[in-house]
Protein backbone atom coordinates (compact mmCIF):
# COMPACT_ATOMS: atom_id res chain seq x y z
CA UNK A 1 0.00 0.00 0.00
CA UNK A 2 1.36 3.19 -0.61
CA UNK A 3 2.58 5.55 2.06
CA UNK A 4 0.34 8.56 2.41
CA UNK A 5 1.64 12.00 2.83
CA UNK A 6 0.09 15.31 4.24
CA UNK A 7 1.19 18.43 2.64
CA UNK A 8 0.17 21.69 4.67
CA UNK A 9 1.47 24.75 2.39
CA UNK A 10 -0.21 27.80 1.35
CA UNK A 11 1.53 28.50 -1.49
CA UNK A 12 0.41 27.00 -4.64
CA UNK A 13 3.89 26.71 -6.88
CA UNK A 14 5.61 24.78 -3.27
CA UNK A 15 2.08 22.50 -3.02
CA UNK A 16 2.37 21.52 -6.83
CA UNK A 17 6.48 20.73 -6.65
CA UNK A 18 5.88 18.94 -3.45
CA UNK A 19 2.53 17.08 -4.55
CA UNK A 20 4.36 16.59 -8.07
CA UNK A 21 8.12 14.53 -6.73
CA UNK A 22 6.22 13.04 -4.25
CA UNK A 23 2.89 11.46 -6.57
CA UNK A 24 6.51 10.52 -9.42
CA UNK A 25 7.90 8.66 -6.44
CA UNK A 26 5.00 6.60 -5.80
CA UNK A 27 3.24 8.33 -2.49
CA UNK A 28 -0.28 9.22 -2.30
CA UNK A 29 -0.41 13.05 -1.37
CA UNK A 30 -3.38 15.04 0.57
CA UNK A 31 -3.05 18.80 0.62
CA UNK A 32 -4.49 21.16 3.19
CA UNK A 33 -3.78 25.45 2.66
CA UNK A 34 -4.12 26.47 6.26
CA UNK A 35 -3.13 24.94 9.57
CA UNK A 36 -6.31 24.60 10.67
CA UNK A 37 -7.39 22.27 7.55
CA UNK A 38 -4.19 20.45 8.01
CA UNK A 39 -5.31 19.75 11.41
CA UNK A 40 -8.23 18.24 10.17
CA UNK A 41 -6.93 16.17 7.37
CA UNK A 42 -4.02 14.60 10.36
CA UNK A 43 -6.78 13.30 12.12
CA UNK A 44 -9.05 12.07 9.92
CA UNK A 45 -6.15 10.08 7.52
CA UNK A 46 -3.57 9.23 9.94
CA UNK A 47 -0.60 10.31 7.12
CA UNK A 48 2.52 8.13 7.12
CA UNK A 49 4.31 11.76 7.10
CA UNK A 50 3.37 15.63 7.25
CA UNK A 51 5.19 18.13 5.61
CA UNK A 52 4.43 21.41 7.31
CA UNK A 53 5.28 24.71 5.97
CA UNK A 54 6.22 27.54 8.86
CA UNK A 55 5.04 30.95 7.02
CA UNK A 56 1.16 29.89 6.99
CA UNK A 57 -1.86 32.57 7.15
CA UNK A 58 -3.60 32.89 10.63
CA UNK A 59 -1.59 29.72 12.26
CA UNK A 60 1.79 29.49 11.97
CA UNK A 61 3.64 26.08 11.36
CA UNK A 62 5.03 26.26 15.34
CA UNK A 63 1.49 26.32 16.38
CA UNK A 64 0.49 23.96 14.11
CA UNK A 65 3.19 21.81 15.10
CA UNK A 66 2.16 21.66 18.65
CA UNK A 67 -1.11 21.01 18.08
CA UNK A 68 -0.55 17.75 16.16
CA UNK A 69 2.13 17.06 19.04
CA UNK A 70 -0.77 17.15 21.29
CA UNK A 71 -2.91 14.29 19.70
CA UNK A 72 -1.93 10.98 20.70
CA UNK A 73 -3.37 9.54 17.77
CA UNK A 74 -0.58 11.46 15.58
CA UNK A 75 2.25 11.24 18.02
CA UNK A 76 4.45 8.85 15.88
CA UNK A 77 3.90 10.76 12.54
CA UNK A 78 6.87 12.57 11.62
CA UNK A 79 6.48 16.11 11.01
CA UNK A 80 8.82 17.63 8.90
CA UNK A 81 9.04 20.85 8.66
CA UNK A 82 9.65 23.06 5.47
CA UNK A 83 11.96 26.42 5.93
CA UNK A 84 13.48 29.20 4.40
CA UNK A 85 17.15 28.69 3.65
CA UNK A 86 18.20 31.91 5.82
CA UNK A 87 15.76 31.15 8.70
CA UNK A 88 18.40 29.51 11.04
CA UNK A 89 16.38 30.29 13.78
CA UNK A 90 13.37 28.45 13.11
CA UNK A 91 14.75 25.71 12.53
CA UNK A 92 15.41 25.06 16.25
CA UNK A 93 12.24 26.92 16.94
CA UNK A 94 10.68 24.19 14.79
CA UNK A 95 12.08 21.03 16.58
CA UNK A 96 11.30 22.53 19.34
CA UNK A 97 7.50 22.52 18.62
CA UNK A 98 7.51 18.99 17.97
CA UNK A 99 8.59 18.63 14.42
CA UNK A 100 10.93 15.87 13.58
CA UNK A 101 13.13 17.40 10.57
CA UNK A 102 13.30 20.11 8.40
CA UNK A 103 14.07 20.55 4.79
CA UNK A 104 15.29 24.01 2.95
CA UNK A 105 13.44 26.02 0.66
CA UNK A 106 13.25 26.09 -2.34
CA UNK A 107 12.53 22.41 -2.81
CA UNK A 108 15.81 20.70 -4.44
CA UNK A 109 13.91 18.33 -7.27
CA UNK A 110 17.01 16.07 -6.71
CA UNK A 111 17.30 15.35 -3.01
CA UNK A 112 13.85 16.29 -1.73
CA UNK A 113 12.15 13.07 -1.85
CA UNK A 114 15.43 11.28 -0.51
CA UNK A 115 15.12 13.70 2.66
CA UNK A 116 11.45 13.10 3.03
CA UNK A 117 12.25 9.20 3.17
CA UNK A 118 14.94 10.09 5.47
CA UNK A 119 12.98 11.29 8.14
CA UNK A 120 10.47 8.79 7.43
CA UNK A 121 12.71 6.47 8.45
CA UNK A 122 14.86 7.95 11.09
CA UNK A 123 14.28 9.23 14.43
CA UNK A 124 14.95 12.92 13.25
CA UNK A 125 17.34 15.60 14.00
CA UNK A 126 16.95 14.83 17.46
CA UNK A 127 18.12 11.44 17.44
CA UNK A 128 21.83 10.72 18.28
CA UNK A 129 22.66 8.76 15.42
CA UNK A 130 21.21 10.49 13.02
CA UNK A 131 24.02 11.86 10.64
MN1 LIG B 1 3.75 29.72 3.24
Amino acid sequence: MNETILIIEDNPQNMYMMRFLLEKNGFRVIGAETGVAGIDQALGHKPDAILLDIQLPEMDGYAVAAELTKHEALATIPIIAVTSYAMVGDREQILAAGATGYIEKPINPDSFVDEIKHYMHSGGCNQENDQ
